[in-house]
């Protein structure tokens, strides 16, 4: 099989993680306990997922020109990631997600900054790496007038394309005729589906299979449903639900499974694999995601997904 080649487009956040003991009141100030940074963004997530899956991967994306910029950008570049992709704008600050967390719970402040800079125009210019590729990985971080562009090209040059459409958002009619497949969560898939009220965490055949139907009927080649620990479904041929089970593991950290996920489903598609059989792949590695600590740190390599199969 030939090394895959896979050019995600999307978001690269620094995550401010604060840790205190209550959740700050309007206009009160506290003494946290601990903070942390922790580099994340949807498209980097998958970037260094990929690359860790053994997919020569590359990223078009913007950080600004701050201290932030160059540890995200360091980050991927060590996993071997290319981002002559990423752009550096002088005067837009790192896309940044601001996150308190109390005694299990949190409140979450999301400031796109550059990320909501990447346009058509940087695609054109990186042209080369949607040539290169065999998939194009997009997400919903950047300005979906941007994610259709990509989509729309990508398919003019015969790449295939996976839209992991997250966070859920308002879409063009025509996105869907661009995506080979579609990788909503459940949530997102009620959204989608306009069929939210039906949406539970138990959620029946029935559900998943009139949702992910209205996906197709929208334009969706094919849609990929991710379940959490219940795993993954998606629709055969007649239309009828395909279940894909989850892998039991000790969980410690969840924060990108969905992109684990995601990007392990593109590094197997681009080497050729059934849409089965990547699935499976994907189930493998991004149940070994959630058993370590941060989004990126925590992505497998092809090697402890070979060993966790056998
Ligand atoms: P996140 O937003 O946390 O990245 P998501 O909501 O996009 O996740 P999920 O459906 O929660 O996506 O998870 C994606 C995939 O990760 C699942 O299809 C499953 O294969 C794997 N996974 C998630 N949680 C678990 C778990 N607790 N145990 C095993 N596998 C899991």
């Amino acid at each position: 099989m030939s090394t895959p080649n896979v050019a995600v487009i999307g978001s690269l956040n620094m995550d401010i993680v604060v840790e205190t003991r209550l959740i700050p009141q309007i206009g009160e100030t506290l003494l946290g306990e601990r903070v942390r940074f922790i580099p994340g963004g949807k498209g980097a997530n998958q970037a260094v997922a990929a690359a860790r899956l053994g997919a020569v991967t590359s990223m078009i994306g913007a950080v600004g020109a701050d201290a932030f910029g160059d540890e995200l950008l360091a980050a991927l570049s060590r996993e071997g990631v290319d981002i002559s992709g990423v752009k550096r704008l002088p005067d837009a600050s790192t896309g940044v997600a601001s996150i308190y967390v109390a005694e299990g719970d949190n409140s979450i402040v999301v400031v796109p900054g550059a990320n909501d800079r990447v346009s058509p125009a940087d695609i054109d210019q990186h042209l080369d790496k949607l040539k290169q590729a065999d998939i194009v990985l997009l997400q919903l971080e950047i300005p979906v007038e941007t994610v259709l562009y990509a989509a729309r090209t990508a398919k003019s040059l015969g790449k295939q394309v996976i839209l992991n459409p997250a966070p859920a958002r308002e879409l063009p009619q025509e996105l869907y005729g661009h995506i080979d497949y579609l990788t909503p969560n459940r949530t997102e898939l009620g959204r989608y589906a306009g069929m939210e009220s039906e949406t539970t965490r138990t959620s029946t055949g029935d559900f998943l299979r009139s949702a992910m139907r209205r996906l197709k009927d929208l334009g969706a080649a094919q849609v990929v449903t991710t379940l959490g620990a219940d795993g993954s479904a998606y629709l055969d041929e007649a239309g009828e639900v395909r279940p894909v089970k989850g892998h039991a593991v000790s969980v410690v950290d969840t924060t990108g499974a969905g992109d684990c996920f995601n990007a392990a489903l593109a590094t197997a598609l681009a080497q050729g694999e059934g849409l089965e059989a990547a699935i499976r792949f994907a189930s493998l590695a991004s149940a070994l995601a959630v058993t370590k600590f941060g989004a990126q740190a925590g992505m497998p390599t092809a090697d402890e997904v070979r060993q966790f199969a056998a």
